[in-house]
């Protein structure tokens, strides 16, 4: 008896969410044990925006098999460290979210601790000097991060930027090199068994029909087997994340491209800028009852430096998400929910729905306690990630202008509340292992949006102050020289491939 009776799988859709799917699935799975079917139709395009990704996208591309030269080459792409804010507190502030940590936890309490203590003393220097990540970034030059924890630079994180649209025919190579079947057509029905409600297969538009034991829908918003042929219904977020539509261009490259994306606050959202190595990609995320489209296309091509490459694409979503897995359907990618991507995260949950479907693979089409565990373990992590992004909104100081008064006004989940109050109270964010963001990545942004904790940890009243200041002066010369000692980041892209094949050998 197999250990899973699951052996023809389809996954319906080929943007960015399709070709992640099979290349991941195809990588874990011999083509002997599991067909996979990629069904794309020409007739129905893709979204193709989603251009900056965080950390954990490393973890997926090693485990679908991805070379990291052979990938940033395919696709345009850049490194990132970060995303910076700018005037999202109040017009003319701005600070960066970094990847990575500032420091190491020094007698057991985290370094921010010691610097909120240094701080309380009238200590001048911002956090963001001992934060390894944004010190390169702001200095436009790139290193991978060491595993020598005694350099600054084991505290480095990165991501990538990326053309979506490459990437999704990059990792469709891979797939079909490694047997992915793909058809080209559009699924006109999805026919369900009458028996036990699963879906039994799909009736293509040309007439063809394709059977499969369990479907992978990633067919974006329209959710056409999840939603559509299943019923699952959409849980609206809206209420905490108003945003609504997009309008996005690409723009002319005019310097080296920086390593960290760009979110400008603007009166009815924010815009988005994404260097990549041929391009920009530039984007207004709005807020529909606050300004038209040409409103905001005009506004969005008021602030590019460079002439567009393309007509504006107009974009409509609604923020939430839907029960993902039900009978032998998964849903991936837009289909399965969107949460705006101001801390770029839609990628990584097409990541980690992945991962987390290999971990809970169907052992029969219909497996409902698989199910269970898979759609409490998605609804957990996305809901901690609005959590993060609503803080953005909620934490400002801009005020006369309806989207950001209502933000600060607006009920916040308990969730969020706990988090701001243990964060005010004594500098602490402190979080479940599981989630993606980690007390790093709040304090960043709890910082950065102008939440001040009103007390330090008691554990670093131990040591004579003197000596955490000379400590602290001393590892900030040596952090600022580390950086300057790295190579700009356009160099570093420029001999990838021997640097990626460098690390690889140390
Ligand atoms: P789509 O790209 O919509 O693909 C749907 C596929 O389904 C297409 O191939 C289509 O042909 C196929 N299809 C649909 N109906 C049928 C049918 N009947 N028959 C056959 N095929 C069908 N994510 C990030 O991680 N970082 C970002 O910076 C980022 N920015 C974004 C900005 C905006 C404004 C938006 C809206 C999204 C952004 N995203 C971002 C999200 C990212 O774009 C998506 O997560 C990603 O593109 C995945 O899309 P998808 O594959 O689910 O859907």
């Amino acid at each position: 008896m197999p250990a899973s009776t699951v052996s023809r799988l389809v996954i319906v859709g080929g943007g960015t969410a399709g070709w992640m799917s099979a290349a991941f699935l195809s990588s874990l799975f011999p083509s002997r044990q599991l067909s996979l079917t990629v069904v794309e139709s020409a007739e129905i395009g893709t979204i193709g925006v989603g251009e900056a990704t965080i950390p954990p996208i490393q973890v997926f591309n090693r485990a679908a098999g991805i070379d990291e030269a052979a990938f940033l080459r395919a696709t345009e792409g850049t490194y990132k460290l970060g995303i910076e804010f700018v005037d999202w507190l109040r017009p003319g502030h701005r600070y960066m979210h970094p990847f990575g940590q500032p420091g190491q936890a020094i007698n057991g309490a985290s370094f921010h601790a010691w610097w909120l203590r240094l701080r309380a003393a009238g200590y001048p220097h911002p956090l963001s000097d001992f934060w390894m990540s944004e010190v390169l970034a702001r200095k436009n030059r790139f290193d991978f991060p060491s595993t020598d924890p005694r350099t600054p630079k084991s505290g480095l994180a990165y991501a990538y930027h990326f053309d979506a649209g490459l990437y999704a025919q990059f990792l469709r190579q891979i797939a079909e090199s490694r047997g992915v079947r793909r058809i080209e057509a559009t699924v006109a029905n999805v026919a369900l068994d009458g028996a036990d409600g699963t879906v039994s297969h799909l009736d293509l538009a040309d007439g063809r029909r394709v059977e499969g034991d369990f479907f992978i829908d990633c067919t974006g918003f329209r959710a056409l087997l999840i939603g559509q042929a299943l019923g699952q219904g959409y849980e609206d977020w809206s209420h905490y994340l108003p945003a609504n539509r997009a309008v996005a261009v690409p723009s002319q490259r005019v310097a080296p491209p920086v390593p960290y994306t760009s979110a400008t606050a603007r009166t009815a959202g924010w815009q988005w800028r994404i260097n990549l190595r041929h391009r920009t990609g530039n984007g207004y995320v709005y807020v529909s009852d606050l300004i038209s489209d040409d409103e905001a296309a005009a506004t969005l091509l008021a602030n590019l430096d460079a002439p567009v490459l393309d007509d504006p694409r107009f974009l409509r979503f609604t923020t939430g998400r839907r029960r993902s897995r039900h009978k032998n359907v998964l849903a991936v990618g837009l289909s399965s929910g969107f949460l705006e991507p101001l801390e770029s995260t839609s990628i990584h949950f097409i990541q980690h729905a992945l991962i987390k479907f290999a971990a809970t693979f169907p052992l029969a089409k219909d497996d409902p306690v698989s199910a269970g565990i898979f759609n409490r373990i998605m609804a957990e992590e996305l809901e901690q990630v609005r959590d993060f992004l609503v803080f953005h909104y909620h934490a400002n100081q801009r005020v006369g202008e309806p989207l950001w008064d209502r933000a600060r006004a607006m009920p916040i989940p308990d969730s969020l509340a706990e988090k701001m109050a243990l964060f005010r109270a004594r500098g602490f964010a402190i979080f479940p292992n599981q989630t993606l963001f980690q007390e790093p990545n709040w304090l960043a942004v709890m910082l950065g949006q102008g939440l001040e904790p009103q007390a330090y940890d008691p554990l670093t009243d131990g040591a004579p102050l003197e000596e955490v200041r000379s400590g602290f002066d001393a590892m900030r010369r040596t952090i600022a020289q580390v950086a300057d000692g790295c190579r700009p980041h356009e160099a570093f892209l420029d001999d990838g491939a021997a640097a990626v094949m460098a690390r690889a050998r140390a």
